[in-house]
Formats: structure tokens, sequence, C-alpha cells
């Protein structure tokens, strides 16, 4: 959630100021007002927000109906749309999962006894599946999963090994990245578009590229790929890319600054990616050694900027190594 502003002069609680107050929301809608001891609920009819802070899983939350007050706390429902992102087994019977929403963001909640056969739940909590949920809140505890509906399980990546790492790949990337409950219906819109262009048969090892580079704008490292990481000066044909100063190198800095070879071709099809809408891209014809490149060097780029160790790259570097039959065979000869 981000903290659009502080409210020194509003004292909801009992109507005296509180430098302590905050106002939460997005895009100029206020959802909530936060206080030291808790949440103003009583804001917006629209919106109604369970818990906030610093506990995982808590967020804004688009209500279905006003909360009521149970003996153990607040309780509420809410209805949101979301795609699964991962999930865990939780006892014999329970499954935790973490779902991207538009409204909300990411979002831990629990689905009781979805591991039974007979579970009207279990379809709903795989992952990458997109469904809507109903979610329950009382108190400060997780959202429980009451109940929801599969909209769309992405079968043509489900069944496919290498859409399917690819995928993975993006979950987790998504899982990393994103704030937990922080509205964003921007990054939910392109996640669902690259999973339909991905099932749809687009070129999955582009598309991934084409998902870091976004990933690089989300951590706030975007790449500055037409002008030296050195001087600033334009650069046509890179031949080296800088990892630190997160661009390529122009001739004068090579010998100046630490770089990485790469062909220019490589930033070439960088640059075209950081442009393209994901519902638009279209056939770009990447022979086998610039995809390789590519996927280092941006692989690369996001653990040395965010320290993550990315287990799904790693997967799929593995998957390559055991010659599995992947995108690259019979691709041909360097194409760009
Ligand atoms: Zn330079």
């Amino acid at each position: 959630m981000i903290p659009l502003h502080r409210a020194p002069r509003l004292g909801y609680a009992n109507g005296t100021p509180n430098p302590k107050v905050r106002v939460m929301g997005c895009a100029g809608i206020v959802l909530a007002v936060v206080h030291p001891d808790g949440i103003d609920r009583r804001l917006s009819p629209l919106f109604t927000v369970p818990e906030f802070g610093e506990r995982a899983g808590g967020g804004g939350k688009r209500s279905t109906g006003f909360g009521k007050r149970g003996s153990g706390g607040q309780s509420m429902n809410v209805q949101v749309e979301g795609i699964v992102l991962r999930g865990v087994d939780y006892g014999e019977t329970h499954r935790i999962v973490t779902l991207l929403t538009p409204e909300i963001g990411k979002v831990g909640a629990m689905a009781r006894g979805a591991k039974r056969p007979q579970s009207r739940l279990r379809a709903l909590v795989q992952p990458l599946v997109r469904g809507t949920f109903s979610l329950a809140y009382r108190g400060q505890g997780m959202a429980i999963i009451r109940q929801g509906q599969w909209l769309e399980g992405y079968r043509a990546i489900q069944e496919d090994l290498w859409k399917h790492a690819y995928a993975g790949y993006a979950a987790e990337l998504v899982d990393r990245f994103v704030e937990e409950a922080t509205p964003n219906p921007g990054v939910y819109e392109f996640f669902r578009q690259w999973l339909e262009a991905l099932a749809a048969g687009k070129d999955a090892e582009i598309l991934t590229r084409l998902f870091e580079l976004h990933v690089c704008e989300w951590a706030g490292v975007r790449p500055l790929l037409d002008r030296c990481a050195g001087c600033g000066a334009a650069v046509g044909y890179a031949r080296m890319f800088d990892l630190s100063g997160g661009g390529p190198l122009c001739d004068r800095c090579l010998d100046l600054r630490r770089g990485i070879p790469i062909r220019p071709q490589t930033c070439a099809v960088m640059r075209a990616l950081q442009s393209v809408p994901v519902n638009r891209l279209g056939d770009i014809r990447v022979g086998p050694d610039t995809r390789r490149e590519l996927a280092d060097l941006l692989g690369a780029y996001l653990e040395h900027h965010t320290g993550a160790r990315l287990r799904g790259r790693e997967y799929i570097r593995r998957l390559r190594e055991y010659a599995w039959p992947g995108p690259l065979d019979g691709a041909g000869g360097d194409l760009v």
C-alpha cells in the first residue's frame, strides 16, 4: 500500500490531531486511514481494509459487503480476481497460496481442505490458475479462501515443459519484486497478458526477456540502453555492458570501466523489447547466440542489482544443460 501523504490534521479515531495518522491508497483513491493502533474502516463504503502494515498478506480489499464485528475481532469478506503465483501445503489438508490481484496486489491466503480430492477449491489453488476468490478476514489472521470461481488454467502452459518453466520463472519474479498489499492493476494486467501470449504460442524466450526488462523497471533499475553508462555519450553499436552502471559502454570508456562483452544485436533486441507492449509483441527473429547472451545478461543484471538468487533461472539453465529439446533447437543460424 502506498502512503499518499501524512495527514496530521486528520484525527479519525477520536477527532483529535494525530501526527502518526497516515492516509493510504493509490491512484487518487483513498483506501484507508491508518492509525498507530489500528485502521479506520469507515472511510470508504467501497473499500475496506482488514489490516495493514508489517504483517505479510495484509492489505486494502475491495469489499463485497460491510464487515461485521465478531467476538474474535473484526471480520469481513472481499471478492477479488487473482492469479495464483505459488502455493505450499499446510498440514494434511490445507494449502497456502500467494495471489496476485489488481486491487490489492500480492496477498497470501489459506484454502482450508483444498488438498481433499472432493474439495471445490482444489483446482482453484494450483499455480498459474486465474480465478475469482472470496476472501474472508477475521481479526489479524491470514485471509481464508471461502469459495471461488476458476476462470483460466492456461492449459497450453501447464502441458509444455518449457512454457511451464518460463511461466514459473515469471511467477517467481512477480513474487519477489512486487510488493505485498500494494494495489497495482498495471502489473496484474501485464502478467495476465504475458501468460496469454505464452499460452498462445508466442516465443517463450523472447517473452521472458521482455518480462525481465519489466521487472527491472519494477525494481527501479531500468537499464538505459542508448547511452554510455560511463560518460553518457550516445551508443549505437554496443560491445560492452556495464552491469553496475546499467548500460552499454562507449569505445572511449571501454578501458576505464569493467564491462562484459556483448554483441551489438543483444543491446538492439533489449532496446526493442523495452518499448513494445506485451500484447503487441510480434515475431522477433533472434538467433541462438543472441538468445543465450540476452538470457545470461539480463539474469546477471537482475541478480547483480537485487541480490536475488533466481531459482527459476537456474531451473531453466539445467533444463538446457541436460539437452532437453528446447526452443533453441532448430532455430537455425543467428538471425539478429
Ligand atoms: Zn562512455
